[in-house]
């Protein structure tokens, strides 16, 4: 059996180096909120696959759901002999999403698809080029995706060019200095500036931005944002691909505000592990685009739909909604003890439901972040068995992503390890 140490340097030899690691882990087998590597260690896992097994590892509803699947079919092309878990799922999320009703869903593969197609549909629908998203916003590693990306390095870096007809205007984000009224007036200024509101096909926003650094958009700059739209007959576009399915103690991100938005964007949770993506929208706004320029080969793979069912069913039988708001609260409670202990490197703790963090800084009085403590404090989780994730535009925020079916025991103990490792990696970075 290889190690993971010997798997590791293989990968070195033989993976792009721009397909980066957050750990070099190698997984063996998972199960709920656990990891074990090939080298047999036990991982606490509070990644989740990146947002993705919000119903945990190996759920036996998903698995059970996908092995019936596969002895029947696992691949026909829904765009040649359609089938019904498709339209089935359709139905469903057009139940669910946070959009007005009546609604359509088009299902694709993966997140940066899922908001390639949105941009398409957006345009289809207004016959406006322009595009507006966020500084810090995430939305893929397509071009689109790129273009949309309020983040150069890594993102953008030597990538270009990007598609045109793309604004970045600043995201409300107040532990950095930029109000919801700042935010709204750059988007003014752009206007005024830069691109007639006639132009804007969609506003892109993510509810709360996930690789950006978990920064909550305020409700009220949510309706705000959703006002300025109707004004000029703009759509705005929920990008709910890390917020969706439970994770912040609602179905999707949008919801706490109250807005609806014309078209969503999921993947991630949807299908707990099954490359599914999906995009919803308002019917007509849907309806826009021309037979035959929607779909893909694998669009909609009835594995996945299969798995997606499972999901929508275990996230409603298992309350995982209210699990997310109990996680989300030890989770807080345990980083804001920690905030105002005397390891005096915490500058900010937040979270909606269980999309929580912790940023980290090199003191309280400058709040400058600390990248490097992060980056130790991840290594030295590693170390003691539990799987960390970062994320943030200045690489100084650990985002907690543990799966929703975790126990409090579980999320206790590896609170308890990320106490112990931060307490290390603050010495071995001093
Ligand atoms: N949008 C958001 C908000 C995301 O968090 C991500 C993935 N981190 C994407 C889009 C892209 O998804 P994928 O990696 O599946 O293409």
């Amino acid at each position: 059996m290889p190690t993971s140490a010997e798997l590791h340097e293989r990968r070195q030899a033989a993976v792009a180096r721009g397909v980066a690691h957050a750990t070099s882990i190698y997984a063996k087998r998972a199960k709920n909120a656990e990891i074990w590597s090939e080298d047999g260690k036990r991982y606490i896992d509070f990644g989740a696959g990146i947002a993705v097994v919000n119903t945990g590892h190996q759920h036996p509803k998903i698995v059970a759901a996908v092995e019936e699947q596969l002895k029947a079919f696992s691949h026909v092309c829904f765009q040649v002999t359609p089938y019904e878990s498709y339209v089935s799922l359709a139905e469903r999320l057009n139940a669910i999403a946070p959009v007005e009703r009546p609604a359509k869903t088009m299902l694709v593969s993966t997140g940066a698809e899922a908001v390639e197609n949105a941009i398409k549909i957006a345009r289809a629908f207004t016959g406006r080029p322009g595009i507006v998203s966020f500084s810090g916003g995430f939305h893929g590693r397509t071009l689109m995706g790129m273009a949309l990306t309020g983040k150069v390095v890594p993102y953008k870096k030597g990538f270009g060019p990007f598609p045109a007809d793309v604004y970045n205007v600043a995201f409300p984000n107040t532990y950095h200095g930029v109000t919801s009224e700042e935010s709204l007036a750059s988007l003014k200024s752009l206007f005024k500036y830069v691109a007639d509101p006639s132009s804007i096909a969609a506003v892109i926003v993510e509810p709360v931005q996930g690789e950006g650094g978990f920064y909550i958009a305020p409700f009220d700059f949510l309706r705000a944002l959703r006002a300025i739209c109707d004004e000029h007959g703009i759509l705005l576009i929920a990008d709910e691909i890390q917020t969706g399915f439970a994770r912040t103690g609602k179905m999707f991100g949008l919801e706490h505000s109250g807005v609806k938005a014309d078209v969503v964007s999921m993947a991630k949770g949807l299908a707990g592990g099954f490359p599914l993506s999906a995009i919803t929208g308002r019917a007509e706004v849907m309806d826009a685009a021309n037979p035959g320029g929607l779909g893909g080969t694998y669009a909609g793979s009835p594995i996945a739909c299969a798995a997606a069912h499972a999901v929508l069913d275990v996230i409603e039988e298992e309350k995982l909604c209210d699990r997310a708001n109990a996680i989300g609260a030890i989770i807080l409670d345990r980083c804001n003890k920690i905030k105002n202990s005397n390891l005096n490197c915490v500058g900010d703790v937040r979270g909606l439901g269980a999309m929580c963090a912790i940023e980290l800084v090199k003191d309280k009085a400058s709040a400058e972040p600390a990248p490097q403590l992060t980056q130790a404090l991840m290594k030295t989780a590693n170390e003691n068995g539990l799987i960390l994730l970062s994320c943030g535009t200045y690489g100084n925020v650990i985002r907690f992503l543990v799966p929703l079916t975790a126990s409090d025991t579980i999320v206790g103990e590896g609170m308890d390890i990320f106490e112990a490792s931060l307490t290390e990696a603050v010495n071995r970075v001093a």
